[in-house]
């Protein structure tokens, strides 16, 4: 293989390394956003249940109570049918003691339904609980990976960086040139290998004598179609 073309291979990879480390500035503060978010959603799902339940006990104390001043009052006016002289008077107070049982009946409602509800988030706060344990130790352990990673990240391409001036150096203008321009407009693909005598990147067929001589190595060869730098690899079947 041409050397031009060995190192500019080698650039290639340390270029894709380049470019996923700058990546991963972009996406590991938003993975890390993501975590943080689900801890706390199932944190306030557990206590917003742990708030729901306090709020209900003291409702259903409140009610209980409503409830004993409503029946003493029943009681107070059916001891009061015994004296009653006329059918005005009976009828007034039938009237009340009806209002009464339909509000008995409701406070009566009232608690039953808190108590059900009160079972049914007794009944999950186990599981709220663990499962919101579980996730902010899962997510404190990924979290504090991808804090790692990320503060690495700097040394890392600093590490590329020299690593990749080192390659320059030794590449010939020409060849560097055509590198960066194809890497301008086509990104990470610059060097590609033949593939079924066709270039690898835009599967445009090789011509049979340009195939020697990337066979041959002795000098740079582009793609026809897209400026790619054209290699030749033994896997190539031929
Ligand atoms: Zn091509």
């Amino acid at each position: 293989m041409h050397p031009d073309l060995e190192l500019l291979l080698q650039l290639q990879s340390v270029d894709y390394e380049i470019d996923e480390l700058e990546r991963s500035k972009e996406y590991m503060p938003d993975m890390m956003d993501t975590l943080r978010e689900e801890m706390a959603k199932s944190e306030t799902t557990h206590r917003e249940a742990v708030e729901e339940l306090t709020h209900l006990k003291t409702r259903e104390k409140v009610a209980e109570l409503e409830l004993a001043s409503l029946q003493e009052d029943l009681k107070r006016y059916q001891s009061q049918m015994m004296a009653i002289k006329t059918n005005k008077e009976y009828d007034a107070l039938v009237s009340e003691i009806d209002t009464l049982k339909g509000r008995i009946s409701e406070k009566e409602n009232e608690i039953l339904q808190s108590a059900e509800r009160q079972e049914e988030i007794q009944n999950s706060l186990e599981g709220l609980q663990s499962n919101a344990s579980l996730i902010k130790e899962n997510n404190g352990i990924q979290l504090g990976s991808l804090q790692q990673r990320l503060d690495s990240v700097g040394d890392k391409v600093a590490e590329r960086d020299h690593e990749r001036q080192r390659i320059v150096t030794q590449v010939s203008r020409p060849s560097m040139s055509i590198y960066d321009r194809v890497r301008r407009g086509k990104g990470a693909q610059v060097v590609v290998y033949v593939k079924k005598r066709a270039c690898g990147g835009c599967f445009k067929a090789v011509p049979p004598q340009r195939y020697q001589e990337i066979r041959r190595g002795s000098r740079v060869i582009t793609c026809d179609n897209c400026g790619r730098l054209l290699v030749y690899t033994l896997k190539e079947s031929e």
